[in-house]
This record gives structure tokens, C-alpha cells and sequence, in this order.
């Protein structure tokens, strides 16, 4: 062992589906980059979306289980998110003075707002000025949304590949109108306590990187670094999906490919050549520095074969 590590890095599914080879190409890219740097990698299962979760059976345990199949372990006990209300109320409670009550549809925001940018509709404040008697006049309507008042801030997180990203701070929702703690407020909140210094993921999610590290910094959690990696998509450029067929490694078993196969295509496509077990992936790794450009670009899933862009 080096010097002691501090690094402590997380993958964090939703069993809403299994894991099919965007999301598994993510965690092995963000376990040989944990791995290699001597950190912890735990796993945190995001469940709170409790009707998808039941329709979709099982599939927490389908899940780590494929990610058990291709080698990479985890670190610790796993956070189910279902297990952290409290945790989420209390922080809820730290930031009572900044939050206000939002009884916007999505449409009355579609109409009030700009075009989304990346997926996500800047709040136009609203529900911001609301009064006590106004509030409880929207209440008897409908139940309202809890959002954070974030004054206009700007914020900057920093990926280890894409650098400094900036963005835009709106009002964004901490609960949503059902009482479900929302993304942006769980994750940082488990974050923090799993004591998470870098975050890998999908690149679909670097956008919400700055108000994530805004929030962050609001509730005194110490800054994370951030590794975004490429998608898989189809021939069509769209995002993988189970209606592409063949994507999960149940699917790809029956058609005779084994996990060791599927990792050794997963590993050629992150620019390290085929590996068919971890450990001969993690010696791939460079020594020092970061991997190629190949690790960190997206992949097109032609339905044989997993290509580099
Ligand atoms: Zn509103």
C-alpha cells in the first residue's frame, strides 16, 4: 500500500430495471478508476421510487448480482435510500429557512419557463413570493412540492476529465408534491454520508453536477470531485433501452456469451484491450495519470458488437 487513500467513489443503481451494458460499462469504469487509485468503492441501491421498484421484481438483488458476475465488489454495507427518510427530513429541516412550498403542474412550468436545458427546466420562481394565506389557499388544490431558494446562484463542479462545469442554480425541488424525497436532494445527502469523494456516472447527469455540488456545499458536505463517462446508445444515437434487445447480461447469456466475454467487450471498449476478468482489467489500467480517450467517450451497441465512437 501507497500512501493512506482517502478515495472513496460509489455506484448507485436504481432497481427499476436490470443493469444493461451502458450502466454496467459505468461501473466497471468507475471500479478500475476506484480500484486503481487505491479508494473504497461503495454501493448505495436508489429506491425510493417505490412503484417502480415493486414492478420491477427483484431487481436490486439481479442487479449486484451481474455486477458480482463481472468481478467488481464493493466496499461496505449497501445504503438502501428506502432506509433514509429520516435522513432526508433532517437535512429537509436544516434547510427550512431557504425552502418554500411550489404548487406549479409540470405545464404551468412549461409555460412559465424557458426551453429545458439538458433535460432540466429552469424553475421560474413561481411559487417563490407566495403568502402563508395564499399557501394555504394552493393546499386545499393540491399538495405542494418543497424547492430550495438558491437566490439566482451559479456554482462550479469539477470533473477529472471534463474540467470546471458551470451551471445555473434555479429553485429546484428538494421533495416532490407526493412526498418523496427527490434525486437531487437524496443523492447529495448520501453522498455526504457515505463520505463520497467522487462521483462516476453517466454523462447524461453532468448537467445536474453544479446544483448537486451547490447543494452540497449547503448542507456542509465537503466538495466531490466528478468522472463523468460516455453512454452506450443504439445505431439510432438514442440512449440504451430494454427494447433494444440483447443489452443485459441475462440477454446475453442466452445467447451463449458469458460474463468473462462481456467483460472483456466492455473492457476493449473503455480503450484497454479485452480482459476477460477485472483483475487482468485493473493491470490495464495505466499506472499513473488517467485513461485514454477511448475510456471516457461514448459507444454505439449495434446489437453484436459494443463500438467505440
Ligand atoms: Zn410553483
Amino acid at each position: 500500500m501507497g500512501p493512506v487513500s482517502h478515495l472513496v467513489d460509489r455506484y448507485a443503481p436504481s432497481p427499476t430495471s436490470d443493469l444493461h451494458l451502458g450502466n454496467l460499462r459505468t461501473a466497471l469504469a468507475g471500479w478500475l478508476l476506484t480500484r486503481s487509485g487505491g479508494g473504497q468503492w461503495v454501493m448505495r441501491i436508489e429506491d425510493l421510487d417505490t412503484a417502480r421498484v415493486a414492478a420491477a421484481g427483484a431487481a436490486a438483488q439481479r442487479q449486484l448480482s451481474d455486477l458480482n458476475a463481472l468481478g467488481l465488489r464493493w466496499d461496505g454495507e449497501l445504503l438502501w435510500q428506502s432506509a433514509r427518510r429520516a435522513a432526508y427530513s433532517s437535512a429537509i429541516k436544516q434547510l427550512a429557512e431557504r425552502t418554500y412550498e411550489c404548487f406549479c403542474t409540470r405545464r404551468d412550468i412549461a409555460e412559465a419557463s424557458s426551453a429545458p436545458h439538458d433535460g432540466h427546466r429552469l424553475y421560474p420562481g413561481t411559487c417563490a413570493a407566495l403568502n402563508s394565506q395564499q399557501v394555504a389557499r394552493r393546499r386545499v388544490e393540491r399538495p405542494g412540492a418543497i424547492r430550495v431558494r438558491s437566490e439566482g446562484a451559479s456554482f462550479t463542479a469539477s470533473d477529472i476529465h471534463a474540467g470546471e462545469v458551470s451551471g445555473v442554480v434555479d429553485d429546484f425541488v428538494l421533495v416532490r408534491a407526493d412526498g418523496t424525497p427527490a434525486y437531487n436532494l437524496a443523492v447529495v445527502v448520501d453522498d455526504i454520508f457515505q463520505g463520497v469523494t467522487r462521483i462516476t456516472r453517466g454523462a447524461d447527469l453532468l448537467s445536474s453536477a453544479p446544483r448537486q455540488a451547490w447543494l452540497t456545499d449547503e448542507l456542509g458536505g465537503a466538495p466531490a470531485k466528478y468522472a463523468h463517462i460516455g453512454l452506450v446508445t443504439n445505431t439510432n444515437g438514442d440512449r440504451l433501452a430494454k427494447r433494444d434487445g440483447s443489452v443485459t447480461l441475462a440477454d446475453l447469456s442466452a445467447r451463449g456469451l458469458a460474463a468473462a466475454d462481456v467483460l472483456a467487450m466492455l473492457t476493449e471498449s473503455l480503450g484497454m484491450g479485452a480482459c476477460r476478468t477485472s483483475q487482468k482489467a485493473l493491470e490495464a489500467m495505466p499506472a499513473s495519470g488517467l485513461p485514454g480517450r477511448k475510456f471516457w467517450a461514448p459507444a454505439v451497441w449495434d446489437g453484436q458488437r459494443l463500438l467505440s465512437v
